[in-house]
């Protein structure tokens, strides 16, 4: 898991960077009271279950290509339809490949995106 901590000079919680310092680009020695967490969200799978969908609509739109083909050039008609639905297949892929792509990168998320609070809000010291 990402992890997240407070810095001292940001003056709010932030993603912490390999070194331990937050992603503002602040020395770890700023960071205290270090958590892990999630991502509240993740854009990049986000877009690229929007992509995804998007392939997937293109794919029906080659496939309604290959009808009106059909129609116009009879002899043409095998070869045209394969060749929308390996076009549609190759656009889905893509779309599967964005999502893979976003999956791998969920434990970077980008500075700026300000992480949730810690799981155990710092109960008041006794
Ligand atoms: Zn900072």
């Amino acid at each position: 898991m990402p992890k997240a901590g407070w810095c001292a000079q940001c003056g709010r919680n932030a993603w912490l960077a390999e070194d331990g310092g937050c992603v503002d680009g602040h020395d770890a020695s700023f960071v205290s009271n270090v958590y892990e967490t999630e991502p509240k969200r993740d854009p990049l799978k986000e877009a690229g279950s929007v992509l995804k969908q998007a392939a997937e609509d293109a794919g029906d739109v080659l496939e309604d290509a290959g009808s009106v083909i059909k129609e116009a050039w009879k002899e043409a008609e095998p070869s045209a339809k394969e060749a929308a639905a390996s076009a549609g297949e190759a656009a889905r892929k893509a779309g599967e490949a964005a999502v893979a792509f976003g999956k791998r990168i969920v434990g970077k998320p980008e500075a700026g995106d300000a992480p949730p609070p810690p799981p155990q809000d710092s109960e008041p010291a006794e």
